[in-house]
């Protein structure tokens, strides 16, 4: 049986989450027309969302749960063009000139934030800061040193360091100036209080269940129909497949603890470099600074025992830090594409009306507001020298190797998960598990009073693989394209769009 979180220190909710206030947009009340749809209340949907608008059109956000409160009110909100470890591997793989644009690209992300944060005067406590990718040890220092001469090849702010503000000894770091942090939440609340009015819309608890491109695209919600000539979607993990977007996607997932420390906060925003990264930056805070904390990451549904992985990155904070207290605690996920850079622009190839904004592998941030930069100019039928570089649709053979693994793995649970036999249904309060009974396969977890079970079909209802029960965060986690699923069965997550099945136990 797998270990139980009540011991985990920390309150299981988001920093960003538990700061701000929760919103109240209404859902779909009927029909709408507009010019562009936005599938997802994310950075990504609200940025292209809010990009949109100001170029004078109609758009209305469709968010099957509440705006804000995915991924983008997980993350840990670095603003940075530094993304690891990655222009040396441009440079190499798709050349000089996509490697710059890559660059100009993340760096334009980071000043089109600036700017809409001083022109709209939004109190999100973005702070200009460095951004420090470093390692522990001499072996890992090599390319290190390559990615400075790229950066800097490219244009990029970035330096050599052998010191950092970090609590201990680092053998190199590679440094960013001029980077930034911010509250994602206290930033997109403020874009989004502007978006309703002069035909624009947010819906929220609208969930989009089918996408038909015509002219216009009709958008099918559990609520009612959106017409619109241009739809983005940017529902994290793109639905509606006809560009194979789950063989090319996969999700990873990753936690973080925020701390309280007795003793200085470093400055800075921190990533260190090799197979298993953790990241560390800080944000003013009522009591203080949070120092958040994290790593242990994995692919979706593939965790294991995730409150082991949370008491792993505890310990690693306390290895590395005078830690007072583990204030909060939260895990999210987020998609990698098979050659590293994101897919922004027309979801098929065939396709006129249907854009997609994905893949930000961990580098959101500033990944979501080049999308909504680039879509904003892909719609209004202008000139983007970053678009062949993020076009969805791009032949590359970088990522050949990459897919063949990630399909592996796929067909490998979609498989072995199914021939596999469960353990048997004794599970104590909170519990869940994938367990054989006279229905065959189950998915099943008892609730907290102890006597209420909750069965359902383990089968995903995006592509059929078999759920994976998450002791961390009660979910069930599909370990092909990362679906998750509350205890009780609601879709919490897509790229699924319907809940589990229940069955009778
Ligand atoms: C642990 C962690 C830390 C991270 N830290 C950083 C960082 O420091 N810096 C950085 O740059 N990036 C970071 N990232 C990445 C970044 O957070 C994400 O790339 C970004 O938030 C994704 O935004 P999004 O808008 O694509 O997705 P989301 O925020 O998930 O938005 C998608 C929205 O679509 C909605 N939706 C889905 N399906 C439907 C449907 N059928 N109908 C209607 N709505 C739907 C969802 O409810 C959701 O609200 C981190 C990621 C992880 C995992």
């Amino acid at each position: 049986m797998t270990n139980t979180n009540d011991a985990l220190p920390g309150r299981p909710i988001s920093f960003w989450l538990d700061t701000t206030p929760r919103t109240k947009f209404p859902p779909l009340p009927d029909n709408v027309s507009v010019d562009v749809a936005v599938v997802g209340g994310g950075l990504a949907g609200l940025t292209a969302a809010t990009l949109l608008k100001e170029a004078g059109q109609t758009v209305a956000v469709l968010e099957m749960g509440h705006i804000a409160q995915g991924v983008t009110g997980y993350t840990t909100a670095k603003i940075t063009s530094l993304h690891t470890l990655i222009y040396d591997y441009l440079i190499r793989h798709f050349g000089e000139e996509k490697a710059r644009a890559y660059a100009d690209a993340n760096q334009a992300a980071i000043e089109q934030i600036a700017a809409l944060v001083t022109r709209r005067n939004i109190a999100c406590d973005f702070t200009r800061t460095e951004a420090y990718t470093y390692a522990e040890i001499e072996d890992d220092v090599n390319p290190l040193e390559a990615e400075v001469k790229a950066a800097a090849r490219l244009g990029l702010p970035a330096a050599l360091t052998y010191e950092t503000p970090l609590p201990f000894p680092v053998a190199a770091a590679v440094r960013f100036d001029g980077q930034a942090r911010f509250h994602p939440r206290k930033y997109l609340l403020a874009l989004a209080q502007d978006l309703p009015g002069e035909g624009s819309h947010i819906f929220e608890g609208t969930r989009v269940l089918d996408i038909v491109e015509d002219e216009p695209c009709r958008i099918t919600t559990d609520k009612g129909t959106v017409t619109a000539r241009d739809v983005v979607i940017a529902s994290h993990f793109p639905f509606g497949d006809k560009a194979l977007y789950a063989a090319r996607l996969s999700p990873h997932r990753s936690y973080v603890v925020g701390v309280r420390l007795d003793g200085p906060v470093p400055p800075g925003m921190f990533i260190s470099s090799g197979e298993s990264p953790h990241t560390i930056r800080s944000h003013p805070w009522e009591a203080g600074e949070l120092v958040m904390v994290g790593g242990e990451g994995h692919k979706t549904g593939q965790g294991g025992d995730t409150v082991a992985r949370y008491q792993r990155l505890e310990a690693w904070a306390r290895e590395r830090f005078p830690v007072r207290s583990v204030e909060y605690r939260w895990s999210t996920q987020d998609n990698r594409t098979i050659d590293r850079v994101p897919y922004v622009g027309r979801a098929n190839p065939t396709t006129k009306h249907l854009y997609v904004a994905t893949g930000f592998g961990g580098w959101g941030m500033t990944g979501s507001t080049v999308a909504g930069m680039l879509l904003r100019d892909r719609i209004l039928s202008r000139e983007n020298p970053w678009a062949d570089l993020y076009d969805p649709n791009r032949l590359t053979l970088e990522g050949v190797p990459q897919f063949v693994k990630e399909n592996v793995n796929i067909a490998t649970h979609f498989i072995g998960d199914r021939l596999a036999r469960g353990e048997s249904p004794d599970l104590a309060p909170g519990e869940g598990a994938v367990v054989e009974t006279e229905q065959g396969k189950t998915a099943m977890y008892r609730a907290e009073d102890g006597t209420t079970v909750h069965t359902f079909s383990p089968v995903c209802t995006h592509m059929g693989c078999i759920v994976d029960w998450n002791p961390a965060e009660k979910s069930w986690d599909c370990p092909c394209h990362g679906s998750r699923f509350a205890a009780d069965g609601k879709l919490i997550h897509g790229p699924a769009v319907k809940d589990l099945e229940p069955k009778s136990s």
